[in-house]
């Protein structure tokens, strides 16, 4: 069991070029272990690419985040790629489907009945039905989901129940990442088998901090969510899976317990969800 699980990076990110193995090899000198999650299947494939390089420690997960779906989602499931994504998800780095979810934080605004308003709809109906995809993907391939959810809590929770009621037996659902939500929306989570990962973002105040105060300790996972996100105290900077440990601490601190506990069990806690690293 390594120390620490970074269940949620984007090392494919431009941002890490040429200095991609040297934030890599530091975080495996710090015995973190990490996941990194495609975007969209060219991402999903570099994510792929970048976990083979390494015979221990760096796993992939493959996905089409939903500011990434196309209003058109055309006639089908051909700009989709879904069968190419149910085949790269057999690879044994690929350890879990995501990043997929919904965000209907950022849509097209306007009047009452406008074009903006028609236009969002939309949108909103792709990532859905693109949501659903990956929510079968899930069930047929017993992968764990990881999730985005943003302004759109009610209409994933609508997708999420329908689901769970056919999943059963499938102890693997998976983990959302970059909470904003309420403690009732956390306890929803909960109440459906999701974990919830905790970023650096806590120790810059408030945010987080109610659901890293009250969340059993067997319902989180830590995240680095980079290159965003970052830990205090290299806020101005890029994140990388590295500074996990100083999630660590935030966390531990917030929570009043013992960093080493916190550790050992988010580490567990996300081997439990991620088989597929449990028995790498
Ligand atoms: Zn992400």
């Amino acid at each position: 069991m390594p120390y620490l699980i970074d269940t949620h990076a984007h090392l494919d990110a431009d941002i890490y070029a040429n200095e991609l193995d040297i934030v890599i090899k530091a975080a495996l000198s710090e015995d973190v272990w990490m996941v990194t999650l495609g975007s969209d299947y060219a991402s999903s494939v570099r994510a792929v690419e970048i976990a083979e390089r390494y015979p221990t420690g760096v796993f992939a997960a493959i996905g089409l985040h939903p500011n990434r779906v196309p209003l058109d989602l055309g006639s089908a499931e051909k700009p989709l790629q879904l069968e190419k994504f149910a085949e790269l998800a057999m690879h044994p780095k690929v350890v879990a489907l995501g990043e997929t979810g919904l965000d209907f934080s950022d849509l097209p605004q306007g009047s009452r009945g406008g074009q903006e308003e028609q236009l969002a709809e939309r949108l909103k109906a792709s990532q859905k039905v693109v949501f659903g995809k990956f929510l079968d993907l899930s069930r047929e391939l017993r992968l764990p989901l990881l999730l985005h959810c943003r302004d759109a809590y009610e209409d994933m929770f609508g997708m999420l129940e329908t689901w769970d009621k056919t999943t059963r037996g499938f102890d693997s659902r998976g983990i959302l990442h970059g909470f904003s939500g309420s403690w009732k929306d956390a306890k929803r989570f909960f109440g459906l088998d999701f974990l919830i990962s905790v970023t650096g973002i806590i120790a810059h105040g408030a945010y987080q901090s109610e659901l890293t105060r009250k969340a059993p300790l067997s319902r989180l996972v830590l995240e680095s969510d980079c290159p965003h996100l970052t830990a205090m105290p290299w806020n101005l900077r890029r994140s990388e899976p590295g500074y996990l440990p100083s999630v660590l601490s935030s966390v531990a601190g917030t929570r009043r317990e013992a960093p080493e506990l916190v550790a050992q069990e988010t580490t567990r806690n996300a081997l439990n969800v991620l088989k597929k690293i449990a028995r790498s």
